[in-house]
């Protein structure tokens, strides 16, 4: 699968793109809002409703077709704090764990506003492996919120629609093309992902506010530049003062 866990890339490149609009700049803190008033209850009883048991095929992980190129590479959206969790593994230099979100570059130039995971010559996420047959992440105590949560998201109304279209869903929680959606899920099992969907939706509304608000336009004289929610970066991570 391509692209299966990107986040609202495609809402933040209209916001950043152009002279952010009042009405869009009010709908991501109304979103914020609503975010912090989900209820994790109705979320996992939503999610029971949907089903769902992962079969570990990969395919969240993975990009289509191995070395199909940038355009089919396999894109998780990871934020700063999250990058510097999976750094401190191995003595991950940052390039290890993340590289610039192609969306919106042009022939390796130009200005970009979220961080994906690494990918390999393949197009797969680095940190994923197969053994026998079965994919497994090994980062998998510290893997993203977006990678906890695949393939459920959270519809709040406003201009950030996570992961694309959807396949299914019931009351404000989506699901997303997946294998193992429809199957058993404990009551447990809802709720911790209810939980990290909470979660994931008030992150990534406070990251992309953070990063509305610190956005200072750069010239990228044929470099790429990263803005997330501490400011300006250099592909390896580093600030741009
Ligand atoms: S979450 Fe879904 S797509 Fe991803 S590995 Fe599990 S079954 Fe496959
Ligand atoms: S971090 Fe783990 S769960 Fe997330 S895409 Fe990579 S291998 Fe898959």
């Amino acid at each position: 699968m391509t692209t299966a866990v990107t986040t609202s890339e495609s809402s933040r490149r209209q916001f950043f793109g152009h002279c952010p609009e009042l009405s869009r700049v009010n709908s991501l803190e109304t979103e914020l809002e609503r975010a912090r008033e989900l209820s994790e209850s109705e979320l996992a009883d939503a999610i029971e409703s949907i089903g769902f048991e992962c079969t570990r095929c990969g395919a969240c992980c993975k990009a289509e077709t191995c070395g199909s190129g940038e355009g089919d590479a396999h894109t998780a959206t990871v934020f700063p704090d999250e990058i510097r969790a999976i750094q401190t593994r191995a003595d991950y230099d940052w390039r290890d764990v993340a590289r610039p979100m192609p969306y919106g570059l042009s022939d390796g130039s130009g200005e970009t506003f979220e961080w994906a995971l690494q990918t390999n010559s393949c197009g797969d996420c680095v940190f994923y492996e197969e053994t026998d047959g079965a994919g497994g992440c090994t980062i998998y105590g510290d893997r993203p919120l977006v990678c906890q949560t695949y393939p459920f998201s959270v519809d709040l109304g406003g201009t950030s629609q996570p992961m694309g279209e959807a396949v299914d869903g019931e009351g404000m929680v989506r699901a997303h093309e997946c294998e193992g959606l429809g199957r058993d899920i404990s009551r447990t099992e809802a709720e911790d992902l209810a939980a990290a969907l909470k979660e994931r939706a008030i992150s990534d509304l406070e990251e992309a506010i953070a990063v509305r608000d610190t956005y200072d336009p750069q010239e990228t004289d044929g470099s790429i530049v990263v803005h997330d929610s501490e400011g300006p970066k250099r592909p390896d991570g580093s600030v741009i003062d």
